[in-house]
């Protein structure tokens, strides 16, 4: 079970440390060994001194180890951090930054060269989930085109587009339907994310081939965050 939080754009360098501190400590108090990640802002990117269960990743990195792409971020920067897991293909990135799937694949593969986990994103928008499951399942195809879906670390986090950060999650039977349908081809851990929250997370990682959820809003506060890790621990014991 992996169950990871996107802050996205927020939190401080000292709210991070505080939130990180305070999963570290839950973490090894309870002996848990959900594999949790965190994403936080570049900037408070650190060297934390987490339980091995817990990684801390980048959200984003331009396919560079070092190089002149002002305001961009390279391996050579995150190394001194230690990331070794990053979001590659986030709706937020494909959407509002304009993302191109050829640049993406750039970012896959540079990311693989480093050898390091990624977590790929894929989902469709309303208007496709609306067509119906075969679109739905023909778009996310196309994301996985030039994805070399063989790597080692790969972790796929089906996140459909309408439900990320809209509080209204994608109904259990469609989830399911997708996983289903991605797991034929695919041996990957899976993953959902779009609007997970402390109420529909043990449902979600129930649903058969679910492997962990990506969450956004709600992990924003350790609080909830820890719960969701509880709730892991909990589908893990069943
Ligand atoms: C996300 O950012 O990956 C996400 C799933 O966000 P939210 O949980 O807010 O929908």
């Amino acid at each position: 079970m992996i169950i990871a939080s996107n802050f996205k754009t927020n939190h401080t360098r000292k709210s991070t440390k505080e939130f990180i501190k305070q999963v570290d400590n839950f973490v090894k108090n309870t002996n848990s060994d959900v594999q949790t990640r965190i994403y936080p802002t570049a900037t408070a990117l650190d060297n934390f001194d987490c339980d091995k269960s817990i990684k801390v990743g980048a959200q984003n990195f331009y396919p560079t180890f070092k190089g002149s792409f002002t305001g961009e971020i390279g391996f050579e920067q995150l190394q001194e951090f230690g990331v070794d897991s990053v979001l590659i293909g986030h709706s937020e990135r494909r959407h509002i930054l304009k993302e191109s799937s050829s640049l993406l694949v750039k970012k896959y593969d540079f990311a693989k060269e480093q050898g390091v986990e990624i977590v790929y994103c894929v989902g469709e928008p309303k208007e496709v989930r609306e067509a119906g499951i075969d679109a739905v399942m023909a778009y996310i195809w196309e994301q996985f085109d030039g994805i070399d879906l063989d790597y080692s670390k790969l972790i796929i986090a089906y996140e459909p587009v309408w439900a990320i950060g809209t509080g209204l999650s994608a109904s259990n039977d469609d989830i399911k339907e997708v996983l289903k349908r991605l797991r034929k081809s695919i041996r990957k851990p899976l993953l959902y994310g779009g609007s997970v929250n402390v109420d529909n997370v043990g449902d979600i990682l129930d649903i058969e081939n679910c492997d962990g959820v990506l969450v956004g809003t709600v992990s924003w506060t350790a609080e909830a965050f820890i719960k969701m890790i509880e709730a892991a621990q909990k589908n893990k014991e069943k």
